[in-house]
């Protein structure tokens, strides 16, 4: 086999991969490989496919950024997310599967009524917002988030994915910058930075190295953004409103004390794909 043929490159990728502890490196070098032969993942198994100088040399590239622990999603720039692709660089949180429940929870407890006005805070890639558009098609929605870099990517995936007609971008540090439409928002959403400030250096190399501290870092006890967005939701939602929340493992408690402080009503926690509780609406 010619040290050239994808199948030879993708074992000896995965090898190299795993020999500095990567768990996932058969998967991580066939996504690699299909980025830089801009095929499909399941287009490597069909045939063996011969690289050229520069695909070989664009791979070693992505190789030697991955065996630095930089995550797959920032090497490619892409991350599918529910039922889109979304634009990804170091300015915005990686979309996360646990995320796909916050999803479900609102689609399942969303005000019925048609053109709901949706606001997410710290929205980061964009990520929930645009699903959430996508899946109702007559709704509007309000992105905000503290960082500007992140802003514009999030203004990218609305482009990217045929939506930004109805999704709108604000540069706001959780509500400052945010007017109330006239009724309320219908469905507040976020999934907020929740991790304890001395939690962050234990974190994986791939997370705490890359990912940006803001999205990561939820102060001293990993609540101080919940305390802000639960109370002052309550100023900005449209009477029987939704807030829904994703938050870290074993904090389901110390939230649902904040809603019901907060005077907040029905409600409920949903468990991610792993039976944790992630998700939390009122
Ligand atoms: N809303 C974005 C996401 O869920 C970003 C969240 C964050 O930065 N904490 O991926």
């Amino acid at each position: 086999m010619s040290d050239r043929a994808s199948a030879f490159v993708l074992k000896a990728a995965s090898l190299e991969l795993s020999s500095v502890g990567i768990q996932t490196a058969r998967l991580d070098a066939e996504i690699l490989l299909a980025h830089v032969l801009k095929c499909d993942r399941l287009a490597l198994f069909s045939r063996d496919i011969e690289l050229t100088d520069e695909q070989a040399l664009d791979f070693k590239h992505c190789l030697t950024r991955r065996l630095r622990f930089e995550p797959v999603s920032y090497i490619t720039g892409m991350q599918p997310f529910w039922s889109l692709d979304f634009k990804v660089n170091e300015h915005v949180l990686i979309p996360r599967p646990d995320t796909e429940t916050l999803i479900e929870a609102v689609l399942k407890q969303r005000p019925q009524k048609p053109a709901l006005q949706i606001l997410d805070l710290g929205t980061g890639s964009g990520c929930i917002l645009l699903s959430l558009l996508a899946e109702l098609g007559d709704a509007r929605g309000v992105g905000a988030d503290m960082a500007g870099e992140a802003i514009k990517v999030a203004q990218e995936n609305a482009v990217l994915n045929g939506l930004a007609e109805r999704a709108s971008f604000v540069q706001s540090d959780w509500f400052s910058n945010i007017k109330r439409p006239a009724a309320g928002f219908d469905i507040i959403v976020s999934n907020p930075p929740y991790i304890m400030s001395d939690d962050i250096a234990g974190l994986m190399p791939d997370v705490k190295d890359f990912e940006p501290k803001t999205a990561l870092d939820g102060g001293m006890d990993g609540l101080g953004p919940y305390r802000v967005i639960i109370l002052e939701a309550t100023k900005f939602l449209s009477k029987g409103g939704l807030l829904a929340v994703e938050f870290g493992i074993g904090q389901a408690g110390d939230i649902a004390a904040l809603f019901e402080q907060a005077g907040y009503f029905e409600i409920t926690t949903y468990p991610d794909l792993n039976g944790i509780d992630r998700v939390i609406s009122g």
